[in-house]
C-alpha cells in the first residue's frame, strides 16, 4: 500500500487538527459548531481525493462551510496540503469511509452533497458499492435538509446513466443536467483532479444536480 511511502501522514494530520477533524464521529449533530460561522450552510464532498475541489470551492464560496470525506490516508494528506495552502477557514477534512453517513451526520444536518468522479464500479456484481445505489440515496435523504441538493460529476457515461436512472427510480427531481460541462463553460465550475485529467484527454464531463421530492 502506498501509505508506506508516507509514514509522516499521521503526524501531519495531527499537527493540522484544525483542518483534519480528529474523532469525527463525536461531531455528529454538531458539525456547524466546528466553523467560525455556524450559520453558514454545510456542503459535503464524498471522496475528496487530493482536494483540489474542496480547496477551490472553499475559496470561491466563503458564504459556505465545507467538509470533505476521503477514506485513503495517503490521498487525504494531498487534500490537507491544498486546503492549507488555500488558507481558507471554511473547510474541514475527515479521514473516514463514508460507508454510512448516518454514523457521522444527524438528520437534516447537511445542505448539499457533492459526488465528484466517484468510483463507477462497472461490474453488475458491485452495483451495491456505487455511491448512487439506492441504499446510499437513503442515507443522503436522511442527512440532507429537505430541499438539499446533490451535485454529481463524472467522466463515466455508464455511471452517469446508471445514476440518472437510480435518482429517477427514487422519485428525485432532476434540476440540471449537462452531458458536456466544459463545452457549456460554467464560469463557477471548480474542476477536480480527475476532471482535469479526463478533460485534457478530450473526454466530456457529465454533471447533474438533483434533489429529493420532499
Ligand atoms: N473526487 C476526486 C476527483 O474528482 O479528483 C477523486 C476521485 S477518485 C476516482 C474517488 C475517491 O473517492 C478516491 O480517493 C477514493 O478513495 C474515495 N472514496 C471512494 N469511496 C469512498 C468512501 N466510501 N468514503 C470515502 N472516500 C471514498
Amino acid at each position: 500500500m502506498r501509505l508506506r511511502n508516507k509514514p509522516w501522514a499521521d503526524d501531519f494530520m495531527r499537527e493540522n487538527d484544525h483542518i483534519v477533524v480528529q474523532n469525527p464521529f463525536e461531531w455528529k449533530g454538531k458539525w456547524k459548531e466546528l466553523f467560525d460561522d455556524p450559520s453558514k450552510p454545510l456542503h459535503l464532498e464524498i471522496g475528496s481525493g487530493k482536494g483540489q475541489f474542496i480547496a477551490g470551492m472553499s475559496k470561491q464560496h466563503e458564504e459556505l462551510n465545507f467538509i470533505g470525506i476521503e477514506r485513503v490516508k495517503s490521498v487525504i494528506v494531498g487534500a490537507l496540503k491544498k486546503v492549507k495552502n488555500a488558507e481558507t477557514k471554511n473547510a474541514r477534512l475527515v479521514n473516514e469511509d463514508a460507508e454510512d453517513l448516518r454514523d457521522l451526520f444527524a438528520s437534516n444536518e447537511v445542505d448539499h452533497i457533492y459526488l465528484n468522479f466517484s468510483d463507477p464500479w462497472p461490474k453488475n456484481k458491485h452495483e451495491k458499492r456505487r455511491l448512487t445505489f439506492h441504499t446510499f440515496l437513503d442515507q443522503y435523504k436522511d442527512v440532507l435538509v429537505p430541499d438539499g441538493e446533490i451535485t454529481l460529476k463524472t467522466d463515466n457515461k455508464g455511471f452517469f446513466e446508471y445514476s440518472l436512472v437510480s435518482f429517477s427510480q427514487y422519485g428525485m427531481i432532476l434540476e440540471d443536467v449537462s452531458v458536456d460541462l466544459h463545452a457549456d463553460e460554467d464560469p463557477l465550475n471548480v474542476p477536480t483532479e480527475y476532471e482535469e485529467k479526463f478533460s485534457e484527454k478530450g473526454q466530456p464531463i457529465y454533471r447533474c444536480k438533483v434533489r429529493f421530492n420532499s
